[in-house]
């Protein structure tokens, strides 16, 4: 069936809530994405048939539980494709995917060894690793950001040396929605012995990522923003770098065995999924990543360029109006920052809420350090999923044009 944005919408109950009246346009993709009936009802399922706790349960109940949470693991294995469904690690999100590289790799790091990121991070791909730099010593090095919103790899030759570990960088960003060339990252990498791991956050919602391809070590991601469940997220690892990992937390189900004077550990990827994991959580992302691998990804992608494109144009159109970011559609996702001049980002968010039934987010986005680079406080930021259509753009021009005409 041709993909079609308005049929798609019927599977999302959501988008038919109304605010004081009018129809909402969600337009907050980047933060958390709706979820479908699909991935409600497998959750349902699950919690109805097969609920109880995995790996260590021997009756026939916790067995579903843990063949549905393993038969998740292998959907996320071939949506990423991993050689491994154990090179799939479930954490919490994203942020907790990080930090565990972050927190599993100090063993192995000394002060002055280096890690790389860039300007343009989220507070999840900068502060866990200033955790170690307050904890070992490691220097933390940052590639610049170009005026157009893009990790300046022009920077690599003099910011990655010898003494880099880790090279770890946002695969698309979440304000300014340039997607990274990953190759000379993993060039650089090679040349000087380190390590590369992508914050696929913004990434994996608009489709399956080839992690082989990309021939990177680590690849992080959360559910909550490709249509999944809150509380569930990935880090996948290539299986000799999972296994010089330290687990950062310890529990139940993450050991080989225990006595009170020695531990030794299980084989990743258990080693780092101390306690209870999200189950039904799991479950649900195994079928968010089915249900995105299902549609159809070409016509999907010139959709939601289509809308960026709009967007684009709409906003330029506006006098007062700044896009921080890529101004055309290459390598870029449908992720738009843009500042209204005498016009608080919050401020803005609001009155389109108010107005127009518009969800924006406005901020600093988690990323203070690139906000500083452009001198600003914020942005409001529009960012877009499959569902979305010209009605959502047109809402969003409008209430940034009537903003204008009322807020400054
Ligand atoms: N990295 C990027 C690029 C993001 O956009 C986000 C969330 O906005 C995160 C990391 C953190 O994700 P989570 O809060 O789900 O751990």
């Amino acid at each position: 069936m041709a993909f079609d944005p308005e049929q798609l919408r019927a599977e999302f109950p959501i988008l038919n809530t109304r605010l004081g009246g009018k129809a909402l346009h969600y337009l907050d993709n980047a933060a958390s994405a709706q979820i479908p009936v699909a991935v409600i009802d497998a959750v349902m399922r699950h919690e109805t048939a097969a609920r109880a706790n995995v790996s260590r349960g021997v009756h026939s109940l916790a067995e579903r539980a843990t063949e549905a949470y393993e038969a998740a693991r292998s959907i996320i294995a071939r949506y990423l494709n991993a050689a491994l469904p154990d090179e799939v690690v479930f954490t919490g999100g994203t942020t907790g995917a990080i930090n565990l590289v972050a927190q599993g790799s100090a063993s192995q790091l000394k002060p002055g060894d280096e890690i790389v990121i860039s300007e343009l991070e989220h507070h999840s791909n900068i502060v866990p690793w200033h955790m170690l730099r307050e904890r070992i010593g490691v220097a933390l090095r940052a590639l610049p950001v170009t005026d157009e919103g893009r990790v300046d790899l022009a920077a690599l030759d003099r910011t990655v040396t010898k003494r880099t570990r880790m090279i770890a960088l946002a695969h698309v960003s979440n304000v300014t929605g340039a997607v990274l060339d990953v190759a000379p990252v993993v060039a650089a990498a090679r040349a000087s012995g380190a390590q590369v791991l992508l914050d696929g956050a913004q990434a994996v919602p608009h489709g399956p990522v080839d992690v082989r391809a990309l021939g990177v070590d680590f690849y992080a991601f959360s559910g909550h923003k490709m249509f999944a469940p809150n509380g569930i997220g990935v880090l996948w690892g290539k299986r000799e770098a999972l296994a010089r990992l330290a687990p950062a937390f310890g529990g139940g189900g993450m050991i080989r065995e225990v006595a009170l004077d020695q531990i030794s550990y299980a084989d990743p990827p258990r080693r780092f999924e101390a306690g209870t994991p999200p189950i039904a959580q799991a479950v649900g992302l195994g079928e968010a990543a089915r249900w995105v691998a299902a549609l159809e990804r070409e016509a999907v992608a010139a959709h939601e360029l289509r809308l960026t494109g709009r967007m684009l144009d709409g906003l330029a159109d506006i006098r007062g109006v700044r896009v921080v970011g890529p101004q055309g559609l290459q390598a870029r996702r449908g992720v738009v920052s843009f500042t209204l001049d005498g016009v608080h980002p919050h401020d803005l968010c609001q009155f389109v809420d108010d107005r127009f039934a518009v969800a924006l987010r406005g901020g600093h986005h988690c990323a203070q350090p690139l906000m500083r680079r452009f001198g600003l406080a914020g942005t409001s930021r529009a960012s877009l999923a499959p569902y979305n259509t010209d009605a959502d753009v047109d809402a969003l021009l409008q209430g940034v044009a009537e903003a204008r005409r009322v807020l400054v």
